[in-house]
């Protein structure tokens, strides 16, 4: 079974981590017995997010008599010290326990350090010595805090979009982090459902051994899935690399990742699908994208007033009122 050190923490992982946005889309007792199965065959590190409705709740029935055999990481999205305090009671109390290992400041658009005047890294530091968190780490989409994140010194865990579509700079991002001695854990590392094989997905991140994927599950065929990796390694076939290098050509440059930072939307668009429908449409089954449903959210992108809000907000950068245009364009045409 692969296993990743997470750099300073010195805590050990399994290499296959679990991504626990998803199970916010299912019965608490299934969530329940996913995330048991996922333990009871191996995987020992979960991630959630105080953002992820009740999915910190569901991790803490289904581990809070085993708290010590697990490592947790959870997030806030705190903007002030005040909210900070209160979010990390409401996950001690959701995940029913009263330390977590690794607790992320979520997805911030600045790098929080001491004496800044959000007061965040302070009460992290506070925290900490209080013994309610472990270790400290930063969550985000953007290479320029990533960037600032390791540069500063003060985090130990980066956790930053990581798969095989990286770009040149998200590489050295993955490899500086690893210099500065910091657990990496990579996000997005099916790329927000665009990397349709998983084999291929876990062989391509194999090669760093720093680096710990959470593979966001839902499913119990997901979970079966990841848990064979574990017996059996995925290793980069010629087969893969042709795959990984059509991907590259076909996905390259600025597509929308689905990761939803853009919204909400005043009109009601469903961004983080529409803007990337013409991918979606010939990557995954096409059925429900193309029902009267799905034809109705892709029309509501003829209400788009141009408020250029989703733009703004976006961390890649994108035009996403022309991506939208874009797409819609073309699911006419698919249609
Ligand atoms: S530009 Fe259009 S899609 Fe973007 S937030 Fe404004 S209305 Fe919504
Ligand atoms: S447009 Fe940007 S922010 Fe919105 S879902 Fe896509 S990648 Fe994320």
């Amino acid at each position: 079974m692969d296993q990743v050190i997470l750099g300073k923490t010195k805590i050990k992982v399994n290499k296959n981590g679990f991504g626990a946005l998803p199970i916010q889309r299912i019965e608490k007792k299934d969530a329940v017995y996913l995330l048991q199965k996922a333990f009871y065959n191996g995987m020992n590190y979960f991630d959630t997010a105080r953002w992820y409705t009740d999915s910190e709740e569901k991790l803490g029935a289904a581990f809070s008599w085993i708290r010590e055999k697990i490592i947790i990481s959870t997030k806030t999205g705190a903007q002030t010290a005040d909210v900070f305090w209160q979010e990390l009671e409401t996950s001690l109390t959701n995940l029913k326990t009263d330390y977590i290992d690794i607790y992320q400041f979520h997805n911030p658009s600045f790098c929080p350090k001491p004496g800044d005047e959000s007061g965040l890294y302070d009460a992290m530091l506070e925290a900490k010595k209080q013994g309610k968190i472990r270790f400290i780490g930063i969550t985000n989409h953007r290479q320029t805090v990533a960037r600032k994140a390791i540069d500063s010194g003060l985090y130990d865990t980066l956790q930053f979009p990581f798969c095989y579509l990286a770009s040149e700079e998200d590489l050295q991002i993955v490899n500086d982090a690893k210099a500065n001695d910091m657990g990496f854990i990579a996000m997005k590392a099916l790329s927000g459902g665009l990397i349709t094989d998983s084999q291929a997905a876990y062989a391509y991140l194999r090669q760093f051994d720093h680096v710990a994927p959470i593979w966001g599950i839902q499913r119990e065929n997901e979970l079966d899935e990841f848990l064979s990796y574990q017996e059996n390694p995925p290793m980069l076939t010629d087969a893969m690399e042709a795959k990984i290098a059509g991907d590259r050509k076909e996905l390259a440059g600025n597509f929308c990742r689905g990761c939803g930072y853009c919204m909400p939307c005043p009109q009601g668009i469903e961004i983080n699908n529409c803007a990337r429908m013409s991918l979606l449409l010939r990557r995954s089954p096409s059925a429900s994208l193309l029902s009267a449903e799905g034809q109705a959210k892709m029309k509501k992108i003829e209400d788009c007033i141009h408020c250029d809000q989703c733009k703004e907000k976006c961390p890649y950068g994108l035009d996403t009122p022309e991506l939208l245009r874009k797409n819609y364009e073309d699911y006419k045409t698919f249609l």
